[in-house]
């Protein structure tokens, strides 16, 4: 409570093109996916899990172009993206699984997706939806114009999170099994929005 951040320098963002409309949309298509996460695994629809994952190829033509996708049990997704050189990997995680909602306490449909006055709705729009996206609609867009990382990078999705299940840890047991040391591994954190100014700052 009695941190005061420092004042930081307003930062210049690079600007980056890219199809906006078609990121929101794919977006859209994860989010109208009912992939909640309960202790009880009898609540669980797992046809909902399984119609976001046969989404991917559709969403993301390119990255089952240029990626394997390895599935780990719990319905962990693992791709690779090889890169042009040995090294070691980079890696970025998110999670496709939602917590539970209570709709009668969402003013619009929380899996409905509707962009309303700006505002993408939906339950797991930000945690982690939109990370998930965000790896994967970058590297869609990266492959097609015919980028190659330089090391290899891997796509690494947890279905469970929300209940701290196993996912993750399979990922992990599989890091160690190929004797693999990720270089970076950029994981969700907090949500940060680029305000009007270029100053990007957290909320
Ligand atoms: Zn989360």
């Amino acid at each position: 409570m009695q941190f005061t951040p420092p004042e930081e320098e307003p930062r210049s963002i690079e600007p980056v093109s890219f199809d906006f409309d078609a990121a929101v949309k794919c977006l859209q298509s994860l989010i109208r996916c009912k992939t909640v996460s309960y202790y009880d695994h009898t609540l669980e629809d797992d046809a909902e899990f399984e119609k976001l994952v046969g989404l991917l190829p559709e969403l993301y033509p390119h990255v089952f172009e240029a990626c394997t996708l390895t599935r780990l049990d719990d319905r962990a997704l693992l791709f690779k993206w090889p890169g042009r050189e040995p090294g070691n990997p980079s890696v970025l995680m998110a999670h496709y699984d939602v917590v539970p909602v209570d709709e009668s306490l969402w003013e619009h449909d929380p899996f409905g997706a509707e962009v309303i006055d700006g505002v993408l709705w939906g339950r797991g729009a930000l945690d982690t939806k939109v990370t998930f996206n965000g790896a994967m609609f970058s590297v869609n867009i990266l492959i097609g114009r015919g980028f190659v990382p330089k090391h290899d990078v891997y796509l690494a999705f947890s279905g469970c999170e929300e209940i701290s299940g196993p996912g993750a840890a399979h990922i992990v047991d599989w890091f160690i099994e190929q004797g693999l040391t990720p270089e970076m591994v950029l994981d969700e954190g907090s949500s940060v929005r680029a305000a009007s100014s270029a100053s990007p700052r957290r909320v």
